[in-house]
């Protein structure tokens, strides 16, 4: 490949567009729709914007797919009563600041509630985008200690906000503590910035990121096959290259990626770029989210019709997480039951992916 990113990822960041007055003055908000979302964001309830420099364009010739995604709407202000502020139930599990300990084996690290850009649909978008509920140095040494003193944790998920959005100082000082600990056998990287802002893993970085000695799983947040730009694909690139393994996690949204099609061609496109769908999250309900959520059992019907379409490797697991902090589950469309045989035993009834025929098999 003959592209080479661009060098300064500082740079690009700053690139972005990060105001409702830039948007405004780029036609992509309404003056009365700008005042609206500013009145809320004096009030301290907008999820700041930040529109990612390599969608700019796309975005400005109304992409859908990039405006659903990056450009507040006014729906976002109408909190429904089944919505919740922490739909998942971090806080019960947050000791402290920047640590989320619900699993017995694995934590949520989170150095940083910054991101390389703002996704509406955010279900942190309680915290999200806020520089003030950054953990300070302190929280994060105390989430090292914790980590330090309970062994059962074997698996450090590094998520926020954004962990690649932090500078390779921050970043790589808490990796190295990481790596000091013996019980870690795992970390995690759950991050958007090979999607939204592709010119920070630059080969220098990626060659730091070797030489922290832990096995290193990097989950990529992408939600559609146009995510995935030139820049993006030689990111990708790189950290396969560099050994990493690749997953991704996306979230199943209304006007994005709602159909078999565009499902489709998302999983395809990631599996080409060494990438393996690990998650496709329905909506948590996070206020004023109610426009991206999809009926559920509509939901669950295209997730199944993606059985016998798409190669195994594409396929991801279909994932709720259960509002009040009680779990992630993946919800199984329904390919067997136990029913009535001919003779009065029970048989299993399995379906078929391809032509939708019920089979029955007798197995014990
Ligand atoms: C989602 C989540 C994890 C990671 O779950 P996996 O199923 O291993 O991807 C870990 N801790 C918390 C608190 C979570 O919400
Ligand atoms: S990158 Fe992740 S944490 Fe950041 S706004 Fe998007 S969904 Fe939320």
């Amino acid at each position: 490949m003959t592209l080479e990113q661009p060098k300064n990822w500082a740079r690009e960041l700053s690139q972005g567009l990060v105001s409702l007055k830039q948007l405004t003055k780029c036609g992509l908000l309404t003056d009365d729709d700008k005042k609206a979302h500013q009145k809320k964001q004096e009030e301290g309830l907008l999820l700041n914007v930040r529109i990612p420099q390599v969608f700019l364009e796309s975005i400005q010739q109304g992409d859908p797919v990039l405006t659903q995604q990056f450009i507040p709407r006014l729906e976002e202000h109408t909190v429904h009563p089944e919505e919740w502020e922490d739909p998942i139930g971090d806080e019960a599990h947050t000791p402290f600041p920047g640590l989320t300990h619900r699993y017995p084996d694995r934590v949520l690290l989170k150095p940083t509630y910054l991101c390389a850009g703002y996704c509406r649909f955010c279900f942190r978008r309680y915290k999200v985008s806020k520089a003030e509920h950054n953990p300070t140095a302190n929280d994060m040494a105390r989430a090292v200690d914790y980590i330090r003193q309970h062994p059962a944790i074997q698996e450090v998920i590094l998520t926020g906000g954004d962990p690649l959005t932090l500078t390779d100082t921050t970043l790589f000082a808490l990796l190295e503590q990481l790596h000091t600990i013996e019980h870690v056998q795992l970390i995690r990287i759950h991050t958007r910035v090979p999607i939204l802002l592709p010119s920070r893993i630059q080969p220098a970085f990626i060659h730091k990121l070797k030489q922290i000695q832990k096995p290193m799983w990097i989950s990529v947040h992408a939600n559609h096959e146009r995510e995935f730009t030139p820049e993006a694909r030689l990111a990708l690139a790189l950290l396969a290259d560099g050994g990493f393994p690749l997953v991704m996690q996306s979230v199943l949204l209304q006007g994005v990626n709602d159909s078999l099609e565009a499902l489709t061609n998302l999983f395809r496109t990631a599996v080409t770029q060494r990438v393996k769908p690990y998650y496709l999250h329905y909506p948590d309900l996070a206020k004023g989210t109610k426009h991206f959520r999809m009926p559920f059992a509509k939901a669950i019907e295209l997730v199944k019709s993606l059985r016998g379409v798409l190669s195994g490797i594409c396929i991801p697991q279909f994932i709720v997480d259960i509002p009040g902090g009680k779990g992630k589950v993946e919800v199984n469309p329904h390919w067997v039951r136990l029913v009535a045989g001919p003779s009065g035993d029970s048989v299993w009834e399995l379906q078929s992916p391809l032509d939708g025929s019920l089979v029955h098999i007798p197995y014990e």
